[in-house]
């Protein structure tokens, strides 16, 4: 009996495995049209640094689906990193930014998030400088932000990687710092602007003492190599205030703003940011 419950589990694991790859498959199928049909859209989050100055903003990427309706990027971004179709989309990502901002009254950066596929790209600095070349956007203004794990992958490369990048003269910024695999110790080996302390630690900081550890470690650490640390996903007060305590220097949450199209932003103070003209 047990035996036969057993074949019964494995049927129903496979079915649910055969399940999730044809959902991949079309999802897949229906993203390489994505680009071309306009489907995708960009939102933006603004970031603050400590005295309240807004500093920036990061383009976020959503798929506007015509069956499923908006989809999230940890959706679909492992999708189109699996099968190839993340370098069209990251190209689409960077010029729209660039576009847009371009465009604002203010110098305000713009950051960019660049996915572990699009770092490992031969000419991703190429891609980069097309960007500025057409959008008219000064360097300095870019912001790009990578993960630990294109780090560790290949130092040497990485490393070449990010000083062709730095040669254009944009900036860029380590995101979700804290969840990959990296030591504390090779950050210095690269030509790093800005850490990103991963949202995981700034929700549990005023709950847990182990929290406030790392976060605080993190900011020492990050000081000691003179580099900034922004904080993700600030919801409250207690947790801004452990942060301003702290000495943290720029600030990105949704007690400071939820990401959200700009264009459609007409009668608040973002629109202010965009030419009259
Ligand atoms: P990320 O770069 O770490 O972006 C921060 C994520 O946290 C965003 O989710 C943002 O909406 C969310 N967030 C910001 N503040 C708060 C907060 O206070 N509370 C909570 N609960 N969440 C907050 P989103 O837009 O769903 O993006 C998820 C991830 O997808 C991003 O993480 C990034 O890794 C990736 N991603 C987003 N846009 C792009 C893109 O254009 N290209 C690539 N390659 N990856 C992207
Ligand atoms: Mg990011
Ligand atoms: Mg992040
Ligand atoms: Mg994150």
């Amino acid at each position: 009996r047990a035996k036969h419950e057993g074949r019964g589990a494995i049927r129903l694991f496979t079915s649910a495995m055969d399940k999730q790859l044809r959902e991949r498959r079309a999802l897949d199928h229906d993203l390489r049209a994505a680009v071309e049909r306009g489907e995708l859209f960009l939102e933006y989050q603004p970031q603050q640094h400590r005295d309240g100055t807004l500093k920036a903003y990061e383009a976020l990427v959503r798929w506007r689906h015509p069956l499923r309706g908006i989809i999230p990027p940890g959706e679909f971004i492992p999708v189109a990193e699996q099968s190839g179709s993340i370098a069209q989309i990251d190209d689409w990502v960077l010029m729209e930014a660039c576009r847009e901002a371009a465009s604002w009254t203010e110098p305000l950066r713009i950051a960019v998030n660049v996915s572990a596929a699009q770092f490992r790209r031969e000419n991703l600095d190429a891609h980069v400088r097309k960007a500025l070349r057409e959008s008219g956007l000064a360097p300095s203004r870019v912001e790009l932000e990578i993960t630990e794990g294109v780090l560790i992958e290949d130092i040497a490369r990485a490393k070449n990687t990010m000083q062709s990048l730095k040669a254009l003269g944009v900036q860029i910024a380590l995101d979700d710092f804290g969840t990959g695999y990296s030591s504390l110790s090779y950050l210095e080996a690269f030509p790093l602007d800005r850490i990103k302390i991963d949202r995981s630690f700034v929700m549990a900081l005023g709950q847990s003492d182990r929290s406030l550890a790392i976060v605080r470690a993190v900011i020492g650490l990050a000081h000691g190599l003179g580099l900034p640390v922004l904080a993700e996903g600030i919801e409250t007060d207690a947790q801004m205030s452990l942060l301003l305590k702290e000495g943290c220097d720029e600030m990105q949450g949704y007690l400071i703003g939820r990401p959200r199209s700009l264009l459609a932003a007409k009668d608040d103070k973002e629109s202010r940011l965009r030419a009259v003209s």
